[in-house]
């Protein structure tokens, strides 16, 4: 079915960037680097400085970058890793992957982390907090840090739907997510704010040691050619992608403003609708600069707006029907999250990309409107 207002329209992004993405890919092509070579340098080199670190290491996903920053700051099994269940199940699936205990936490209104809700959770065998900057919104990194600090515990920060996203730290002034932690995790799955054309994903770290572990973990541990100094896996960013990335990055900052203008419009059309609850409007805390990943409503009647929207040519994503913890195939369900799990009957994702035309937007409010309007007794 062709929708008035798709979720996702890659071929338009694509469409609109062809003729520089044709050049490099066939430039690439033709020089026949297609295994960690200059481009995929040129990107990590990029994306530190993006994100104001001294290292980046491009890897195969985001899954890998949470679980490769595991292994790499020295987690042992049975480790406690404190997360939140409302995330993208990598957050916490690399935790068990790694040999880790997940612990998890409650968010809070702006479905981010609930950072009052870590000390109570904090035990003899906790070792890592997973802030995840959710939707393009960080989490409370002054309060985590602070944490971090009196228990000794070691920070990875899941920014993989937060790329630019910024907070502002009471003495470091504004920080980009992804630098503050002790390494940062990104995803450049196709749907990302910066994704490329297949999987991808990276680390930014300050520390020489973490990034070169890295470097061996994604790579089989090969030091050189002749010399492997650890087992590992194959994890390498394709240096085609990073081509893709180079040329992307470029607008990685008008896509944000993109995002951000079109937030503002939601949230400006669709105030007063008293069965919406809508994300923190922009700029209405002066210590968060939120890029929009996603637009999350929490919705009354979710599922059948979900149908309403989809009958007239808007789609939408319901990505947390039921909540990480509640899945029975993941054993978490000894914890009790009341907000994650309210959260699972009343979020709605709303088309959200930089292509999308202010008609777009005012049509999908305009569908919402008439839901409700329409619906009401
Ligand atoms: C996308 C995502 C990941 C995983 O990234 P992949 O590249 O898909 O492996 C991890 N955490 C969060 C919050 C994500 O949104």
């Amino acid at each position: 079915m062709g929708y008035k207002v798709p979720f996702v329209n890659y071929s338009l992004q694509y469409k609109k960037i062809k003729k520089r993405i044709d050049k490099t890919m066939a430039d690439v092509l033709n020089r026949g680097d297609l295994i960690l070579r200059k481009d995929t340098e040129e990107f990590e080199k990029k994306l530190a400085d993006f994100i104001g670190v001294k290292y980046a290491v491009g890897l195969n996903s985001g899954t890998d970058a949470l679980f490769f920053s595991l292994l790499a700051c020295g987690i042992k099994k049975g480790d406690e890793v404190i997360t939140v269940s409302h995330t993208f199940v990598a957050s916490i699936a690399t935790i068990v992957q790694a040999g880790g205990k997940p612990i998890l936490v409650d968010v809070g209104n702006d479905y981010v982390m609930d950072t009052g809700k870590l000390e109570k959770v904090i035990g003899p065998k906790t070792k890592f907090i997973i802030p995840v900057h959710l939707n393009g919104r960080m989490v409370d990194m002054e309060k985590v840090m602070a944490i971090a600090k009196k228990y000794n515990l070691i920070v990875i920060e899941d920014a993989a739907q937060s790329i630019g996203a910024k907070y502002k730290m009471k003495k470091l002034g504004w920080r980009v997510g992804g630098s503050i932690g002790l390494t940062g995790c990104f995803s450049f799955y196709p749907a990302k704010i910066l994704g490329c054309f297949g999987d991808g994903g990276a680390i930014t770290t300050n520390n020489q040691d973490i990034a070169q572990k890295v470097r061996l973990l994604r790579d089989h541990g090969q030091e050189t050619k002749t010399n492997i100094v650890c087992y590992g896996w194959n994890s390498r960013l394709d240096n085609l992608q990073a081509a893709v990335l180079n040329v992307k990055l470029a607008y990685l900052s008008d896509w944000i403003k993109r995002r951000r203008e079109i937030a503002k419009i939601y949230s400006h059309m669709l105030t007063g609708i008293k069965e919406i609850k809508l994300p923190p409007e922009i700029d209405s805390d002066p210590n968060y600069f939120d890029v929009f990943q996603n637009y999350v409503i929490c919705a009354e009647r979710r599922n059948e707006l979900y149908n309403y929207l989809k009958e007239n040519g808007v789609e939408t994503l319901i990505k947390d029907r039921v909540a990480n913890h509640c899945q029975p195939g993941l054993n978490l369900s000894r914890f009790k999250l009341p907000v994650s799990e309210h959260l699972a009957n009343e979020v709605i994702s709303l088309p959200m990309y930089p292509e999308l035309t202010n008609q777009q937007v005012g049509y999908v409010v305009k569908c919402i409107v008439g839901f409700y309007r329409h619906r009401r007794v």
